[in-house]
């Protein structure tokens, strides 16, 4: 082992997506000399193929849903038409201004990017395409990819999110397979935004894990949109016909036909076998993720590993927080400083979009008993929806638990609750109790109003 001065940095962030880049970039504030290595795209997942091009998506589904009622608020408009390949071109261009920025703020941070594939060679050394590189601490970062099921006959036919981001035309019928967020993401843009789509679940409700409220009321409004939900459709194979198009058949032999793009969305996996771990004595657990402890310390002393590869949950803040308190543990003298991961916000960002943080009501119950908990439900139909066609319903919840009523749990699914819940969810964090939410003044008239007017 080399003596702690010689080697070549401080810190190697294997990986630069959310986690990576924000560990090398608070260690560089702390003045530690850092890499990040990178085969793809500086930003990883969530800038290059997620959260960024996601939202634009999302922008223009909504702008397509502006258009589709503004006749109802007097306007004499016609949508004449959508050029899918535009917005996708201005997205790409964004998303490049975005990278390009990430490599001149590395520059100016002084932190090297060394880029390809990053392989363990010991604890201390990582070669980067055949190149070899030390650092005192080593940072395991390199997320995930959406993974196509095997046991599926002929799956690869069918794209993951990967693809739906490189389509450079609208597909005019698309199936998704799934229904976690990135399916109901997925499929709530393409149908807004003029696609015909259908949503493949193996089960019933989309979103297991939930709330039961926000489950339903999501996948009532995605049928009311005119998506086709297919409930327990067990996909069996996936076929190419004479004329271009992908067949679906199910388990149980049911065929749907005429797709022109099929989506799976079934889950991501992580992205460790470039790492070699085997040659620092780590391997991946039974689900694919890197073991860890509450610092994000492996078995291995100086190696960390931060962001989707720990399955923690798979969010860009969450992977930010890591990394940055890692940073903070190891160079500004925070020894103990953890994350609450009880208690972590997080938007679908579906038609409408879904808020929620803290015990859906079914793990409250569970968890503190079920007379020991009190919900606060109100669903109504925004001021938003008052006189238009199409009514897009908005539903909320309060889970709260004990006498005091400590609010452990706040759902919302309706237009706006992207926005509504970091508030919100800065009162969870400081345990606040529904008495606290009733004290607080309603801003009227708007949605969020009615959770400080739940009774
Ligand atoms: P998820 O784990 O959220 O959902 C995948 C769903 O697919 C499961 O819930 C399961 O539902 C279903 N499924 C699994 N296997 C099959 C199969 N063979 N056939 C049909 N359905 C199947 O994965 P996603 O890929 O949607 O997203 C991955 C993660 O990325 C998310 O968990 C989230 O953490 C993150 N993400 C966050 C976003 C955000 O913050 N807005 C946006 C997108 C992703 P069931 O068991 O009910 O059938």
């Amino acid at each position: 082992m080399q003596n702690k001065t010689q080697y070549d940095y401080d810190l190697i962030a294997i990986g630069a997506g959310s986690g990576g880049l924000s560990v090398v970039e608070r260690a560089a504030e702390y003045g530690k000399k850092c890499a990040v290595v990178e085969a793809k795209k500086l930003g990883g997942t969530c800038v290059n193929i997620g959260c960024v091009p996601k939202k634009v998506m999302w922008f223009g589904a909504h702008i397509a849903e502006a258009v589709r009622d503004a006749k109802d608020y007097g306007f004499d408009i016609e949508k004449k038409g959508f050029d899918w390949a535009e917005l996708v071109k201005r997205r790409e261009q964004y998303i490049s201004n975005i990278t390009t920025w990430y490599g001149g703020y590395m520059k100016d941070k002084n932190v090297d990017v060394l880029e390809g594939w990053g392989s363990f060679v010991d604890e201390h050394t990582v070669s980067v395409d055949g190149k070899h590189y030390t650092a005192e601490t080593i940072v395991i970062a390199p997320g995930g990819r959406p993974f196509i099921p095997n046991e599926t006959e002929n799956a690869d036919l069918g794209i993951t999110s990967d693809g739906f981001f490189a389509l450079t035309e609208q597909p005019k019928k698309v199936a998704v397979i799934g229904s976690g967020y990135i399916a109901v993401e997925i499929a709530g843009v393409l149908q807004a935004l003029g696609t015909e789509t259908s949503l493949l679940s193996r089960k019933d409700l989309v979103l297991r894990g939930f709330d039961d409220m926000v489950r339903e009321t999501l996948t009532d409004a995605m049928i009311e949109s005119g998506i086709h939900k297919e409930y327990h459709f067990q996909v069996k194979k996936l076929s190419r016909e004479a004329d271009g198009t992908i067949s679906i058949d199910s388990e149980d032999g049911q065929r749907l036909v005429g797709y022109d793009q099929v989506i799976w969305a079934v889950g991501r996996e992580t992205l460790t076998e470039p790492l070699a771990l085997e040659n620092v004595g780590l391997a991946v657990n039974g689900k694919g993720f890197i073991d860890v402890d509450d610092k994000h310390q492996t078995s291995v002393p100086n190696i960390y590993a931060i962001g989707d590869v720990t399955g923690q949950a798979q969010l860009t803040p969450v992977a930010i927080r890591a990394g940055r308190y890692l940073a903070e543990r190891l160079y500004n003298n925070q020894p103990d400083i953890k994350m609450d991961l009880s208690k972590v916000p997080t938007v679908v960002f579906s038609h409408p979009p879904i808020g929620t943080i803290g015990l859906a009501e079914h793990d409250a119950r569970s968890q503190y008993g079920h007379d020991n908990v009190q919900v606060y439900t109100s669903v109504f139909t925004p001021m938003r929806y008052a006189f238009t066609e199409h009514q897009i319903k908005t539903a909320l919840k309060l889970v709260c638990v004990g006498e005091e009523q400590r609010v452990v749990g706040i759902h919302i699914v309706g237009d706006g609750a992207d926005e509504m819940l970091q508030g919100f969810a800065v009162a969870v964090q400081m345990n606040a109790t529904k008495a606290d939410l009733d004290a607080t003044i309603a801003i009227h008239p708007s949605s969020s109003e009615e959770l400080v007017t739940m009774r």
